[in-house]
Formats: structure tokens, C-alpha cells, sequence
């Protein structure tokens, strides 16, 4: 099929042959964004998330995020009892008095999020305004913004992709005669993030920004100096906030594996015209460390198969680290949205004989696993055990979401997790 169109997000029209992707709408199976508060709350060290929501939404919190017991808690759940929802109180004004009193307890919070959820958008509670009042009312102190972390939306990773689309418009301009900065945009770990600002600063690229950022005054200015590498592949909505500012995406492959994380730091050593030997030169020590590495695993996974049920957006870009880089077979690769542009790297290295499928209709799935017979499958923790229970390996997706997993140090600890159900299952089996 020849295609030449503009996507929604995309930065580029596309007109070249497009590989044929299945797409499935039905049951799914997947975690809300609310959970996506266990990682940026780590991540943000001035924010606090306060979910507006219901004692299922507080639990879910709790129970993915555990409890914080020496440090003050930076998230935490308004509930809505059954007078809000029933419209018997003005849930407008109760939300200012929480606010005002955790803000008032709490000075040390910079940013505060309302996230919305299930219950707060079924009655309409309109998150958008209040984020507006209680904002005028609390700046210059506190930056008070809003998004959505329903599970109405696709999947669980959308809850970092809507939080950092309500930063773009907070970020400060960059003039229009400053130097081309650099902003990499997703939330790493810090360790991970450090890694790479280390490299960029070798490379000789030192104007680096980072979103979100560590603490709110750091926020990185935005305009059409910016060039920007996505770190995950679950940010569309992000990107075209970006882009709505001027920035411009440069086109990488993720930085997951030794192949992975060179294609990402070369899209921008060449976009900021770094010498190709000094490239080379700054690159190849963590590269080689990287294929050492991941080399440990690769006699668990060559020739195996596996298939991705649609759980984080991950999928495509792990799913051509484990082909390119440990000779695994996919089988199927499922996603719960592909954004063909910023994936269109990953699609062109997964063989062709993988299928691509996008959204979830969970039943024919796994019709579809137990027909394929996977070696293992990556997929949700619900669907996971009776998997196994069938016989089957199986690997929790939101494992790969809350490990270190990008760059070149962490890229063994990736093929490992990989590695490490089918080592189990041998175990088990002698
Ligand atoms: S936001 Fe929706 S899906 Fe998530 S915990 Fe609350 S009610 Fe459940």
C-alpha cells in the first residue's frame, strides 16, 4: 500500500511502502496511567501528584508505589465519596480546601499535579479550571497543573506522556538567536540520565536539557533551537506540544542495546555537526562494553521466539534490540498505539516475517499465542500466570518500565531480563 499522508503527531508526511499492521479493538488488559505516578514521583523531587479519584485509584497507588515511610509522601488520593459524585457538594470548592491545606503543610512542594481518573471525568470534574484558579491563587510558589490518568485512555505509559505535555507550555522560551540546544525528553532514571548527559558533554554538546527535569526550577527553555530526542516511544502527544513550540524531533533509534544507544547519540552529534572519529572515539569504550554484555545472555536467546502483547508502547523498539542484537525471532509484536514516525527506524530493523498488531482484543491474542507457541511472551501481570500455567514462558511488561533499561550500561541488565524466565523454566524443568 502506498501511503502519503500526514499522522496525527507526526512531524513528516510519509510516503513510502508501509509494512501491513493488524489492528484489534477490544478488552484490554492494561494498567491505568495513574500508574506512571510511581516513577515520576521519583523522578520530579519537588512535585506532588494528588490524584482526584476513588479508593480503587488510591489503592492501585498504593499498592504499585508501596509506602513511603521516612520520607513525606508525594502523591496522594482525594477521594470522591458518593455525595461528590452523586453532585450533592461542590467538589470545586473541596478540592481548594485540600489543596490550600496541603500546600500550606507543605512548602516544599514546587509543582502540583491534579490528575484526573475514571471518576473525576465521568462526572466532568473539570481538573483544567481548578489547575487555573488554584494556580492564580498560589504562584509565584507553587506550579499548579493538570492532566489525565484515567484508564479510559489507552494504556499506562500515557500517564508520563500527559504529564509532560501539561509542561510544555510552562517552559520558558528560548530566544530566537540562542544557540541549538539539546532536550531529551522522557523520564530516566537519574543514573541513566547522568550517563548520557556525561557522554553529550564528550561529545562536545553542552547546552543539554532534560523533561522533565529534576526540580521545577530547572525546567528547560523550549523554541526552534531545540533540537529533541525522545527517550521513549510512548510520547506523541509530548512531541507535538514540542513541536507546537518550534522544537524539532530528531529522528534515532531508542537507546536500548549497543546498536540502539549509538544510533540515538549519533542523531545528535550529527544534528550538532560533532566530528564522525570524535564520535567514534567518545562512543565506541561504551559500545563495546554493552556487546560484551549483552553477549552473557545471547546463548539463552538466539533462535528463540517471542511474542509482545500491547501493555507498555515499549515493544517495538525492545523487539528490534532482541533481533538485531541476540538474534531472537518475534513472532508478534503487539503495541497498544504505534506511532509509525517516531518508530519508523525500529519497524524498518524487526524482520519482516514479525506481525505488527496495534490495540488489543485480549482474547484473540492469546488465541494467537497459544497457536504460535512462543518461547516466551512479554505481557501483562494479569495475563501472565495463566500463561504459565499453560505451559508457556512469560515476562512482565511493566518489569522493562520500572527497570534501568536504556543506555549502554544497563544494556546486559536488559538482555537478562529476557534471558532470566527462560533460565527459570529450564531450572524447573530438570
Ligand atoms: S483511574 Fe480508573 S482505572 Fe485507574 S485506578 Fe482509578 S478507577 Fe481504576
Amino acid at each position: 500500500m502506498n501511503v502519503a499522508t500526514t499522522l496525527p503527531g507526526c512531524d513528516a508526511p510519509i510516503a513510502k511502502e508501509q509494512r501491513p499492521v493488524l489492528r484489534e479493538r477490544g478488552q484490554r488488559e492494561v494498567f491505568c496511567g495513574l500508574t506512571g505516578i510511581v516513577w515520576l514521583h521519583r523522578k520530579m523531587q519537588d512535585a506532588f501528584f494528588l490524584v482526584v479519584g476513588s479508593r480503587t485509584c488510591a489503592h492501585l497507588l498504593q499498592s504499585a508505589a508501596g509506602v513511603m515511610i521516612f520520607a513525606e509522601p508525594r502523591f496522594a488520593t482525594a477521594i470522591m465519596e458518593e455525595r461528590d459524585l452523586a453532585g450533592m457538594l461542590d467538589t470545586q470548592d473541596e478540592l481548594d480546601r485540600v489543596v490550600d491545606r496541603l500546600l500550606s503543610r507543605r512548602p516544599d512542594i514546587k509543582s502540583l499535579f491534579l490528575v484526573g481518573s475514571c471518576p473525576s471525568e465521568v462526572i466532568k470534574l473539570d481538573l483544567a479550571k481548578a489547575a487555573q484558579r488554584l494556580g492564580a491563587k498560589h504562584m509565584p510558589n507553587v506550579r499548579i497543573l493538570n492532566y489525565s490518568g484515567s484508564g479510559i485512555e489507552t494504556t499506562f505509559t500515557q500517564g508520563e506522556d500527559a504529564c509532560l505535555a501539561a509542561l510544555v507550555p510552562e517552559m520558558p522560551a528560548l530566544a530566537a538567536d540562542a544557540p541549538q540546544e539539546l532536550l531529551i525528553v522522557g523520564a530516566l532514571p537519574d543514573i541513566v540520565e547522568d550517563q548520557f548527559l556525561r557522554i553529550f558533554k564528550q561529545l562536545g554538546i553542552d547546552r543539554v536539557g532534560c523533561l522533565p527535569a529534576r526540580n521545577a526550577r530547572d525546567l528547560p527553555s523550549v523554541g526552534a533551537n531545540t533540537r529533541y530526542l525522545l527517550a521513549q516511544p510512548f510520547l506523541a502527544d509530548t512531541a507535538m506540544a514540542l513541536e507546537g513550540r518550534g522544537a524539532q524531533r530528531l529522528d534515532a533509534l531508542f537507546p536500548f542495546g549497543a546498536e540502539g544507544t549509538t544510533g540515538w547519540l549519533k542523531a545528535a552529534a550529527d544534528a550538532f555537526g560533532i566530528d564522525p572519529d570524535h564520535f567514534e572515539r567518545v562512543v565506541a569504550p561504551g559500545r563495546e562494553r554493552a556487546k560484551r554484555a549483552i553477549a552473557h545472555s545471547k546463548g539463552k536467546l538466539e533462535g528463540k521466539r517471542i511474542t509482545f502483547l500491547p501493555d507498555s508502547q515499549l515493544e517495538v523498539p525492545l523487539a528490534r534490540f532482541l533481533a538485531t542484537e541476540l538474534d531472537m525471532t518475534p513472532v508478534e509484536v503487539g503495541t497498544p498505539y504505534l506511532h509509525r514516525a517516531h518508530c519508523a527506524q525500529e519497524l524498518d530493523l524487526i524482520p519482516p516475517s514479525a506481525r505488527i498488531s496495534e490495540g488489543q482484543d485480549v482474547e484473540r491474542q492469546l488465541d494467537r499465542v497459544r497457536e504460535d507457541k512462543p518461547d516466551l511472551t512479554v505481557c501483562g501481570l494479569g495475563l501472565a500466570n495463566p500463561l504459565e500455567s499453560e505451559g508457556l514462558s512469560t515476562k512482565w511488561a511493566i518489569e522493562l518500565v520500572f527497570s534501568p533499561i536504556h543506555g549502554f550500561d544497563q544494556a546486559g541488565d536488559l538482555a537478562e531480563l529476557f534471558a532470566r524466565p527462560l533460565r527459570r523454566r529450564d531450572v524447573l524443568e530438570v
